[in-house]
Order: C-alpha cells, then sequence, then structure tokens
C-alpha cells in the first residue's frame, strides 16, 4: 500500500560511493510532473548508525537541499498540476541540521503553507523522536498538511530498540503518537516494522504485536532483518532462523490487517467523508487516497484522473474504503 513512501524512506543501500563529509546537495530536476503525487527529496545522509544498517556510512552526513530551491522545486510541480507532494529523504525529519541558522522542517512547512505553495504536503518516514510536542504542535494547524505520518517505529520492544541502538524507546513513541492524536484527531498512522532482529524472543515479537494495537496502525510495512555486512548487528550473537522470521512477518501482517479492518469500520460509521486525489481509473472504477491515507475505490467516470474529490465512505473490504463521490 505505501510502498512507495518506504521506497523514497531511504532504506535503499548504494554499492559505491565516495566520501561524502562536507558534499552537497545533488541538485534535482523536475522533468516529469505526475498530476496525483510527486516525490522531492528535500534531505541527504544520516547520522544515526543503527546498528544493522549501512546507510550512515554509505551516504555520509545530513545535506539538506536550501528552503528556496524546495519551495521552487514543489510550487514548480503544483504549477503543472501535482496536487500532492511527499517530502522525503534518508532522514527527513533531520532537514535542516546542517544549515548555519536555525532553519528546520516545520520552518519548511510552515513556508510552504503560508505561500499556498500546493493542495497536500505529506512527509515520508518520520522517526518517533522527531514528532516531538513542538514538531507537532508547529505543524498540525496547517492546512497544508496532511493528517498521515509514517513512523520508522521497528520495533515495539525496548530490549529489540537498544539492540538496534535506535533513539527512542516504546513509551516515548506512544507519548508522541498520544500528543499527535489529540493536536490532529482524524490522524493516520503508518509504520515500518522489523522483525526477527538477533535476540528479538517471542516477548520482544509481541511487543511489536501489542504495538500495532496500541499505536492504532492504519497499516505497516513489515520486514524481515536481513544481515548487512560490515554492520554491528550482522555479528551478533542470536541471529534469528529465516523459517521464524517468516511466521513472525505472516503474524505481524495479519495482526496488522486486523487493526486496520477495526480503523476502517469506524471510519465508514463515523460517515464522516474523505478527501480523496483520484489516481488510476479501470473498468469504471477509481483507486484513490485520502489525505489520511486510506485507500479508497469509487465509480466514476473516466478522466478524472488528479482530480480531488470528497467521498463518502459506504463499506470497507481487503483493507480499502468503498464510497461514492459526493
Ligand atoms: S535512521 Fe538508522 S536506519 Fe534510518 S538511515 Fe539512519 S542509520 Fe539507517
Amino acid at each position: 500500500m505505501f510502498q512507495e513512501l518506504v521506497q523514497n524512506s531511504g532504506f535503499r543501500i548504494p554499492n559505491l560511493v565516495g566520501p561524502l563529509d562536507g558534499a552537497s546537495f545533488e541538485p534535482m530536476c523536475v522533468k516529469n510532473a505526475p498530476r496525483t503525487r510527486a516525490y522531492v527529496k528535500i534531505e541527504d545522509g544520516c547520522e544515526c548508525r543503527c546498528s544493522y544498517c549501512a546507510i550512515s556510512a554509505a551516504r555520509g552526513p545530513v545535506r539538506s537541499k536550501q528552503p528556496e530551491a524546495v519551495i521552487s522545486e514543489v510550487e514548480g510541480l503544483y504549477k503543472k498540476g501535482t496536487l500532492e507532494i511527499v517530502l522525503t529523504g534518508i532522514e527527513t525529519g533531520s532537514y535542516g541540521a546542517d544549515f548555519d541558522k536555525k532553519y528546520d522542517l516545520a520552518d519548511l512547512l510552515r513556508e510552504l503553507d503560508a505561500r499556498h505553495s500546493c493542495e497536500r504536503i505529506r512527509l515520508g518516514s518520520m522517526a518517533p523522536e522527531l514528532l516531538s510536542d513542538s514538531f507537532v504542535s508547529s505543524v498540525a494547524g496547517l492546512k497544508i498538511m496532511v493528517p498521515h505520518f509514517h513512523i520508522s517505529m521497528q520495533s515495539g520492544s525496548d530490549n529489540v530498540l537498544r539492540g538496534m541502538k535506535r533513539r527512542y524507546n516504546r513509551s516515548m513513541a506512544l507519548k508522541n503518537i498520544a500528543r499527535i492524536r489529540e493536536l490532529m484527531p482524524d490522524v493516520m498512522l503508518t509504520a515500518d516494522l522489523m522483525v526477527g532482529f538477533p535476540g528479538e524472543s517471542e516477548e520482544d515479537f509481541l511487543d511489536t504485536m501489542r504495538f500495532v494495537r496500541e499505536a492504532r496502525l492504519l497499516d505497516a510495512h513489515v520486514f524481515a532483518y536481513s544481515r548487512r555486512e560490515g554492520t554491528p548487528a550482522a555479528d551478533y550473537p542470536n541471529q534469528i532462523p529465516e523459517q521464524i522470521k517468516h511466521e513472525r512477518s505472516q503474524r505481524l501482517i495479519s495482526e496488522c490487517a486486523a487493526v486496520r479492518d477495526e480503523i476502517l469500520s469506524e471510519v465508514v460509521n463515523s460517515g464522516r467523508s474523505l478527501s480523496c486525489i483520484l489516481e488510476s481509473w479501470r473498468g469504471g472504477v477509481y483507486t484513490a487516497h485520502s489525505d489520511s491515507y486510506i485507500e479508497v475505490c469509487v465509480e466514476g467516470e473516466r478522466g478524472l484522473t488528479g482530480s480531488m474529490v470528497l467521498v463518502k465512505p459506504l463499506r470497507h473490504e481487503n483493507g480499502k474504503i468503498y464510497g461514492k463521490i459526493i
């Protein structure tokens, strides 16, 4: 469902790179402007050094695209008809950490909102600790900001998070999520979740299963830990057999589907309309995503791709809402 977001969230490791200290941001040109959603990379590099990831070494320190370049790229896409922009990076939430003057992701979002640079802004993966009270308070009221965050949570177990050398624990993540829901009542949350990290016990895994329900995740990209040569975790003891990783992945995917069904039932029962962008048409039916990233199917005549419509939800099936255009 949100493979695109994950692909743009930085979980890619290039094979050959040169030294990157002091490197600037690679310039990017947008030649094609999709009518529905476009990705604008605003940041590269990461200094977190998670124990399972080779990106810190491969991609170098944080380098952010200058705000005026981001604004011009976003406005260029909007002028050409793109309604929704996804701001991405290796660690999107670290945007601006390398600037001399204080200017961060919240400043960028406020500026894009004040200029009405596009209809909707969605963020690529955000680390839970960066979805802090101060960040969310600054952006919750912006018209441009969609009520959806994709969280690079990885695990709901503090033991595993410690082994991964992540910068948050379960309770910090849940506290930030509770604050997001307070400030953005219609928000939907999705996440990346990894199973089978070295040493992950059944109890650790169950912590992740419970996290899905406690955080009320609309969906998750579930993936199995894979050993990356040269990373600390590759040498950790208690590597998990592939069969257990597979079995845990399946159980977690099932739990995510069960929680999503409950959320979608509530959405249907609420009767509240969903603001959607029509994406693709087949046999008289459009596939769309709501601003909160719910997948939606609606009947409609050909030729409306790229239109923003309100949809009344009627029922849900297989993780999608079926509704009608109001
Ligand atoms: S935050 Fe961790 S997992 Fe993500 S790119 Fe940086 S080092 Fe890798």
